[in-house]
Order: structure tokens, then sequence, then C-alpha cells
């Protein structure tokens, strides 16, 4: 096992590699990890399931937060015109908007997540 005195360590707060004998330039704090150990790599999993949990919640939020204002600018809108269609629809407008921006928060979380340690948690990563 000659390489392993060679082999660089990660950093996880950056995602980068290091020489072993380094510390991160950037959080000097961090204990460095062996990528190749399958705890580590369990735990790395573990950090970009979670940073995917985080980040699809928060579109999901931000999604219906800009849906129910935008369900009730539709309310009024729609009241403006026809206050007796904007009383019979007043939920089917207000929680229409949010769920139409909650579901597009989750497609644009599907389209802009990206994983950042799949270099090292990819199941081909040992052939
Ligand atoms: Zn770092």
């Amino acid at each position: 096992m000659s390489e392993s005195s060679t082999k660089q360590l990660l950093c996880v707060l950056c995602a980068k590699l290091h020489n072993p004998a380094d510390f991160c330039p950037v959080h000097p704090d961090e204990p460095l990890l062996d990528p190749d150990d399958d705890d580590v790599r369990f735990e790395l999993m573990a950090l970009d399931d979670k940073a995917k949990s985080r980040f699809y919640m928060w579109c999901g939020g931000v999604g219906a937060a800009l849906g129910f204002v935008l369900g009730i600018v539709a309310y009024y809108l729609v009241k403006s015109q026809s206050p007796v269609v904007a009383e019979a629809l007043r939920m089917e407008i207000v929680f229409g908007g949010l769920a139409a921006l909650l579901a597009l928060g989750l497609v644009v979380a599907k389209l802009r997540y990206r994983p950042k340690f799949t270099e090292w948690t990819r199941d081909d990563h040992s052939i």
C-alpha cells in the first residue's frame, strides 16, 4: 500500500481533495477524511441527502409562498371582474396558485440540485 502515503484526503466543507500532510486552506479546523473509506462514503451520501432535502424544502417553500401571494392577487383580480365567481372559487384560486408554484419550485429543485460528493459516492467509484 505504498500509494496511501500520497493519497489525497477530502475536506467535506468544500468537497475538495488536499494532501494529507496539509490542512484545508479554507477550513483548517476541519479534519480531512479518506473518501475511499466506506464509512466516509456513507457519511458523504448522508450529507448529500440532507443537503438535497434542505434544497427541496427551500425551493418548495419559496414556491408555496409565492404561489399563495399569486393566488391572493388572482382572487382579487377575479373579484374585480366577478365577485360571485371569486367568492365561489376563493379556496380553489388561492390554493391553486399555491399548489402550482409549489410544484414549480420542486421541478426547479429537481433540475438545479447537484450532489456535492457524487465524485466519491457514486457506485462505480471503486472500479
Ligand atoms: Zn475545505
